[in-house]
């Protein structure tokens, strides 16, 4: 595989980074995960947006500009061959020593890309749909920002997978919030779509957008706001959205089955029209 490495694209045990790399001693970083349908890239100007969004939020700067990691993740994509699958891209603040304090303005980021071919449309998890475990949402409260700070989640994953699950959904002051790596929705009784409302506590989801807009299309009613576990537990579907797993049904939470314990038909539409609105916008 090439890989990308700070204005190298190299073999992938050629890449370098160094000890003293603030996204590895501090998770000082942010990332951003784009999936590539037919060879090109899906909604590469909401992963950009956000990107700059997250840099600014850490007072991070970037001298790369948006049209330049355009040309990077399409030289990756076309190097490696990705038909289908993934492009990961991380800024860290750079290497510097070992300091709270930000290293001077003048060090430069840091900024690594490679790819994961990874077949998405054809989903197995999407087939049989998801079983979720509820957790604690201890994470920070910046979740907004999209940084490379993954270790809650994946201790939350974790717990959910040790209880035969696939994935946690994570739940603060009652409410839930989000799943471990995407967006949480449920959909009630009348056929409104539920989903969190934008704030802090969640990361702004990409394919958040895009669902919902599906979602508006379709003449489906959409409410973002908070629902409390009991409520997802009675609703007739769920669901959770994100750029590598589009939208993916979920059968249980906490061991109850949701609605028929099938992937349901609002989950299922979304999925076909968010994937065929895609193919036809991605660059
Ligand atoms: N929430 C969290 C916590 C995530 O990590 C992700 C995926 N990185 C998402 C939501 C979904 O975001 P997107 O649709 O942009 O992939």
């Amino acid at each position: 595989r090439t890989v990308y490495v700070n204005g190298s694209f190299v073999p992938e045990d050629e890449a370098t980074v160094s000890v003293f790399d603030r996204g590895f001693l501090f998770a000082d970083g942010v990332y951003e995960v784009t999936s590539v349908l037919d060879g090109k890239l899906v909604d590469f100007a909401g992963h950009c947006g956000r990107l700059r969004r997250s840099l600014g939020e850490l007072q991070m700067t970037l001298e790369t500009t948006d049209e330049e990691l355009l040309a990077i993740h399409r030289k990756l994509v076309s190097e490696n061959a990705i038909e289908e699958g993934l492009v990961y891209l991380q800024v860290t603040r750079g290497a510097a020593d070992r300091d709270f304090v930000f290293p001077p303005e003048d060090t430069p980021a840091t900024l690594v890309l490679f790819t994961q071919a990874k077949s998405l449309i054809d989903s197995d998890l999407a087939n049989r749909g998801q079983k979720i475990f509820t957790v604690e949402d201890q994470r920070w409260t910046r979740c907004d920002i999209k940084t490379v700070q993954l270790l809650y989640p994946s201790l939350a994953k974790m717990e959910a997978k040790s209880r035969g699950g696939d994935d946690a959904w994570l739940v603060r002051d009652g409410l839930v919030t989000e799943g471990s790596s995407n967006n949480a929705y449920i959909v009630l009784g009348d056929g409104t779509i539920v989903t969190r409302d934008l704030s802090n506590l969640i990361l702004h989801g990409i394919t958040r957008r895009a669902v919902l807009e599906c979602a508006r299309h379709l003449q489906m009613k959409v409410v973002e706001r908070p629902f409390t576990v009991d409520e997802a537990i009675g609703a007739v579907e769920a669901f959770s959205t994100s750029a590598s797993g589009f939208v993916c049904p979920v059968i249980a939470i906490d061991d109850n089955r949701i609605g028929t314990g099938e992937p349901g038909p609002v989950a299922g539409k979304l999925r076909e029209v968010y994937i065929a609105e895609m193919r036809k916008s991605a660059i």
